[in-house]
């Protein structure tokens, strides 16, 4: 099959013929329509990953059919829509036994520890799988694990979101926050959506946006959104560079959540000012089985659409990346797989 494959960083994967990979144990192979690009691949292809094995095939967003099972394999059969978590739990720690799998310290990822998703078929195992059900459509399931699902982990399991609070998204026009400020409005929040280009402002007000503001002053503009007091829950999704005002722009009892690959750079805490007003600093890491499961139940339920700036080819790389990398993309950039043999 042909598979792009990373094999020196910073020179971008070239496609190559790979061989089939096949199913042996608890192994699944699953057949793709689409897989998404990351902004965590461009880092791997960067160098940014410690843990990343070259020759590789990057990418970890999977959804598709089931066309081969290992002997070991329980609960799936060939022909079985499943979306994939972007890790292969070990199954074994006590975070995987606790459904708090996310956090275990075994975890492969796709496309850095193991072969991922740039290609037709990708290997995985039955639990790195959930079914998806009937009227959710491939782009959808596609998001499900590493978009809509960590979203859902960081707000209703890590800032503990309630019904009728509000959240400010910032990098909303990204491939996360675009879907942030949809799963915010399905947990029954009201959003303010914060984004550094004008052109995107009209598409999160269609997205169910309470209000968009740009991303400077942050802080003032969400509390004039409030009434003057802030708000409960940020969603930060671009890191270092927003951080601050995003502290600011809480509430008394305010959480801030820290989710997908935001600028890593270390940032200054105001002590004082984080226990006078009992601010929680949260990171949240990728999704569970749970969290995908929910996250294709909302996409069923038509409350989270898929915000898709376009698909590309497998020989189309290098530009879906540079414009991932000049920020003129709004929503997530697919790869298309459904012609590639
Ligand atoms: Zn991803
Ligand atoms: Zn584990």
């Amino acid at each position: 099959m042909k598979a792009a494959v990373l094999r020196e960083f910073n020179v971008m994967p070239a496609v190559e013929d790979r061989e089939m990979p096949d199913a042996k144990g608890e192994e699944i192979v699953i057949r793709q329509t689409y897989t998404g690009i990351c902004y965590r691949d461009i880092l791997t292809l960067h160098g940014k990953f410690p843990r990343t094995n070259l020759p590789l095939v990057p990418g970890h967003e999977v959804s598709g059919r089931i066309v081969s099972v290992g002997e070991q394999v329980k609960e799936l059969r060939e022909g079985d829509r499943v979306s994939g978590l972007i890790y292969l739990p070990c199954g074994k720690c006590k975070f995987c036994l606790g459904g708090r799998e996310n956090l275990c310290r075994n975890k492969r990822t796709l496309g850095e520890a193991v072969d991922g998703s740039y290609a037709p078929c990708v290997r995985m195992n039955e639990r790195s799988v959930v079914r998806v059900p009937p009227g959710v459509d491939e782009s959808s399931a596609v998001i499900a694990a590493c978009v809509t699902g960590m979203i859902i982990q960081a707000l209703r399991n890590r800032a503990r979101l309630a019904e009728g609070e509000t959240v400010l998204v910032t990098g909303a026009g990204g491939g996360v926050g675009a879907h942030a400020v949809q799963v915010a409005r399905a947990l029954g929040a009201r959003v303010i959506a914060a984004t550094s280009s004008r052109w995107k402002e009209e598409k999160l007000h269609d997205l169910g946006a309470d209000a968009v503001v740009p991303s400077g002053n942050l802080s003032k503009q969400a509390k004039e959104e409030t009434g003057g007091e802030g708000v409960d829950v940020v969603i930060e999704t671009v890191g270092g560079p927003t951080f601050r005002e995003s502290l600011k722009a809480l509430n008394f009892g305010g959480r801030l959540a820290l989710i997908g690959n935001v600028d890593a750079s270390s940032v200054d805490l105001p002590l004082g000012y984080m226990i006078l007003k009992g601010l929680e600093v949260i990171g949240s890491v990728s999704s569970t089985r749970a969290d995908v499961a929910e996250a294709l139940e909302l996409s069923r339920r038509g409350m989270v659409k898929p915000v898709i700036d376009r698909s590309v080819t497998l020989e189309q790389l290098g530009e879906a990346y540079s414009a991932m990398e000049g920020r003129s993309t709004f929503g997530r950039v697919l790869i298309d797989l459904a012609g590639a043999e």
